[in-house]
């Protein structure tokens, strides 16, 4: 009988030592390439710089990878460890390499800097998603460092005891939609993402709530659909104010569309929620019960006194239909009423939600008299995801947890957002937010992504590493 890849508890404290520091390392290393889309003047080619950056350290571990750059300086990287081709399809580690941009002014350090301070390390990237980038990076090392030891070619040979592949694939262009990324690769490179099943970003990170631990893994996400409405009124002089200044219009359009509209509990939420109030005290519970429902006063009074709004605004996106109106452009002089006006605003469809039906929504929302005046132009549109709460996959992802942090709560969850998970979905590919980190209870986890002084503290890395890699080796051992 072939030895199986050994179980994370089974490897020698040293050797998790050595991974845990080369982990640190690399999050720190990656961090300081300035790979921000879109890109800037300064750092033109910051994600071709990341991707070969990742391929010299997958060369140092015998591996031959693969950098694509289908737009100049637009870089994504990609490597497959051999099974023995006994245990079905792929295992796809997915990541992206680019960040959002970073202005530093109301940091405390420098974004690009990857200072290691109290334990955490700050920097653009370091929770989306430059953390779990290492961690799947650290886990095909680990992997490629047990082939050499069975003195076995990892570049060639099956790695000992997989019986599946594994798959590492690490974008572009994630923050901008991925068409010089994960898109251009699905319809390009479509067996660098074809699996089985695959780990992304933004699950698997614990969120304490009212003392318990859970573990949101993230199996659906919502789409986007943004539009730009354009707002006619009359052009006049501003000392004889006008009904129809599209300035006016546009403040009407965007306080209706401002309102959170009404409830619809998709199956996948209607796990999370049966699971989260049965393991929240019930105070917290029934707070969750009202935010849920569909009376909005009560919604809206739970809200209010919701412990951590941060998770309340989370949920109330992730139970309806929501849209945001982000951009608003009007009017040329202080004494010229403006007759032309436009609002951009982000839309965002819960699964089973389409983008006609949106649409429909949003003109029903402005109502007759305001939409008569309003022309409606969908911008950019990408359909909800979904991946099964149930299976193998995602029944081991639990069980993993439960392994490493026996008081965790896991439970299935979707993203208010969309990532790479939509052009997987186009090759079959079912996907989960998975990457796997224990927080302090009062890490404010999701105001990080994009925001201010992100961080990723190293303790959170040493428990998501053992937990990354047992998931690989269950699944593909
Ligand atoms: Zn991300």
């Amino acid at each position: 009988m072939k030895s199986a890849v050994a179980p994370s508890r089974q490897i020698d404290q040293p050797v998790w030592a050595a991974a845990v520091d080369e982990l640190v390392e690399t999050v720190r290393e990656l961090i300081r390439i300035r790979s921000i889309n879109p890109p800037a003047a300064a750092a033109p080619d910051g994600e071709l710089v990341a991707a070969r950056r990742i391929a010299a350290m997958l060369s140092a571990t015998g591996l031959e990878p693969e950098v694509i750059e289908p737009e100049s300086g637009r870089g994504s990287v990609h490597v497959r460890l051999r099974g023995d081709g006994t245990g079905g399809g792929p295992l796809l580690l997915l990541s992206h390499l680019d960040v959002v941009p970073a202005p530093p002014e109301r940091w405390s350090h420098d974004p690009f800097s990857a200072d290691l301070v109290d334990g955490y390390i700050y920097g653009r990237g370091a929770v989306d998603m430059k953390a779990m980038v290492a961690m799947e990076l650290g886990v095909v090392r680990l992997l490629a460092a047990q082939a050499r030891a069975a003195g076995r070619d990892p570049a060639r040979d099956p790695i000992p005891g997989l019986r599946r592949d594994v798959l590492f694939t690490c974008t572009a262009d994630e923050e901008a939609g991925g068409l010089a990324g994960a898109k251009w690769v699905a319809d390009h490179r479509p067996e660098w993402l074809r699996a089985a099943g695959a780990l992304n970003e933004c699950g698997g990170v614990s969120a304490t709530i009212a003392g318990r631990r859970l573990y949101p893994i993230q199996v659906a996400e919502k789409g986007l659909a943004a539009y730009r409405i354009s707002i006619r009124g009359t052009w006049g002089h501003g000392s004889m104010p006008r009904e129809d200044n599209a300035a006016v219009l546009a403040a009407a359009v965007i306080e209706r569309l401002a309102v959170p509209g009404p409830t619809r509990i998709t199956p996948v939420m209607a796990r999370f929620l049966d699971l989260a109030i049965a393991a929240l005290p019930p105070d917290a519970g029934s707070m969750l019960s009202a935010l849920a429902g569909d009376d909005p006063a009560r919604a809206e009074a739970a809200l209010a006194t919701a412990c951590d709004l941060m998770y309340a605004r989370a949920l109330r996106a992730l139970l309806r239909d929501t849209m945001s109106p982000d951009v608003v452009h009007a009017g040329i002089k202080y004494n010229v009423i403006p007759g032309d006006a436009v609002v951009e605003v982000d839309c965002r469809l819960l699964p089973g939600t389409t983008e006609p039906v949106m649409r429909a929504l949003l003109i029903e929302r402005l109502g007759p008299e305001l939409s008569a005046v309003c022309d409606v132009e969908l911008l950019v549109f990408g359909a909800p995801v979904e991946a099964p709460a149930e299976g193998p996959l995602f029944d081991l992802l639990v069980a993993t947890i439960r392994d490493h942090d026996p008081d965790g709560i896991p439970l299935p969850v979707m993203a208010p957002f969309a990532t790479d998970a939509k052009h997987t979905a186009t090759l079959g590919t079912p996907t989960y937010g998975f990457s796997p980190l224990r927080l302090d209870p009062d890490e404010r986890f999701l105001e990080r992504f994009h925001g201010v002084d992100e961080r990723v503290s190293v303790e959170a890395l040493r428990w998501g590493l053992p937990v990354l890699y047992d998931v690989v080796r269950r699944f593909c051992a």
